[in-house]
């Protein structure tokens, strides 16, 4: 299984518009960082995690060429404005399925009228297949299963996967003990962290470091990170031995 970085920075991205902040400054490429996304494949098939505005950009530079399906983490748009970007795929391989908690699939239907049309649709529009994800039922993807994490983000219910031995949890600030379980023996774990300060609906570093110490993974991968977490290279230096800040464009063979 393949990981690949889309993108690992929060909502506003890094570079941030019109900052001047050094780290949106950088001429380091790895402190370029689009909203967070990635894209996993294994053999023929090909998955991604979340669809931010970036989405489009993000399936040039990785040169994904099919999409057998888009898991939502949740309805925040920095995850999902980018749906309107799936139509080269719709227009090779059809309706593309769609897996989210129902709260998700409702609030696209809201914000995404017209991709849920029945009557009068226009030709060109998104085509998706919703598939609801519960919470305690993995589902299938590919010949694989991914397992549903349920973490809050705030007050937020957002759902993170486990799939073999990776999983991906972004924009959590709490998880239950009994999420946790389901985490355990999970080789690389990609987790979120904002930055130093503290934040009320993402881990800053800290809390992201004592996740990671309390599943222990073999390597772990922070992403949705600010450009108030500093400069890529500093911030790796401080690390622990087994913890690497993903980047753009990284892929990761597991
Ligand atoms: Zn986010």
């Amino acid at each position: 299984m393949r990981i690949y970085f889309l993108g690992t920075g929060t909502s506003q991205g890094i570079p941030i518009i019109g900052s001047d902040h050094p780290v949106c400054k950088s001429i380091d490429s790895k402190d370029v960082r689009l909203r967070v996304s990635v894209l996993i494949r294994w053999e023929t098939y090909s998955y991604v995690i979340d669809c931010g505005p970036d989405f489009r950009q993000q399936m040039l530079a990785s040169n994904c060429k099919k999409v057998d399906g888009i898991l939502f983490t949740h309805e925040h748009s920095d995850h999902t404005a980018g749906i309107d970007d799936i139509r080269p795929f719709n227009f090779k391989q059809g309706e593309i399925p769609v897996y989210a908690h129902q709260r998700v699939i409702d609030n696209l239907k809201k914000r995404f009228d017209y991709v849920f049309e029945t009557v009068n649709k226009y030709p060109g529009a998104p085509s998706v297949k919703t598939i609801e994800i519960v919470n305690n039922e993995p589902f299938a993807i590919g010949n694989k299963m991914a397992i549903p994490i349920n973490v809050m983000h705030g007050n937020l219910p957002v759902f993170g996967f486990r799939i073999d031995d990776f999983a991906y949890l972004t924009d959590v600030k709490t998880v239950e003990a009994v999420e946790i379980e389901k985490l355990k023996g999970v080789k690389v774990l990609v987790v979120n962290a904002l930055r130093e300060e503290h934040h009320f609906s993402h881990f800053n570093l800290e809390e992201a470091l004592d996740f990671i110490a309390l599943i222990q993974p073999e390597k772990a991968y922070l992403t949705h990170i600010s450009h108030l977490l500093g400069f890529h290279e500093e911030v790796q230096k401080k690390l622990p031995k087994n913890v690497y800040l993903a980047f753009d464009n990284l892929e990761i063979t597991i």
